[in-house]
């Protein structure tokens, strides 16, 4: 018998599988919810019964903001534009906005396209536009 091991839904997975270039999100089969950061109880209906699910990876802009004061690490970069990105399959999650400064519409609603990006010993969830 093979047993397969799960890992825990936590932020430390979620990284690790963004390592292995993988965007994994828990859902729970009761209420059918795609939750980010991955987490062992659903805040929707408090099932335990999460899984695992990949995400492909696109969805839409739903709230932004541009960042003219930046952390000093991000200090080449400013100003740059944060954004609350909700993936097709569900499940929301912050990311840098990585072409925003290309256009000068209004960003809520448009497409984009994940890229995880290594800088270093850090990994990152960043977000391109596409539409
Ligand atoms: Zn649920």
């Amino acid at each position: 018998m093979i047993i397969m091991s799960v890992k825990p839904f936590s932020l430390k997975s979620f990284r690790e599988y963004l390592s292995e270039g993988k965007i994994m999100a828990s859902y729970c089969p009761s209420c059918k919810k795609v939750h980010l950061p991955p987490r062992p109880i659903c805040p929707n209906c408090m099932g335990k019964t999460n899984k695992w699910r990949e995400l492909k990876g696109e969805g839409i802009i739903k709230a932004y903001t541009t960042i003219h004061v930046p952390l000093t690490k991000m200090m080449s970069q400013s100003p740059y534009t944060v954004g609350v990105i909700e993936f097709d399959e569900g499940g929301r999650i912050s990311g840098l906005i990585t072409n925003a400064r290309e256009t000068d519409r209004d960003l809520i609603d448009l497409r984009v396209k994940a890229q995880i990006v290594k800088e270093g010993e850090e990994i990152k969830l960043c977000f391109k536009i596409i539409s």
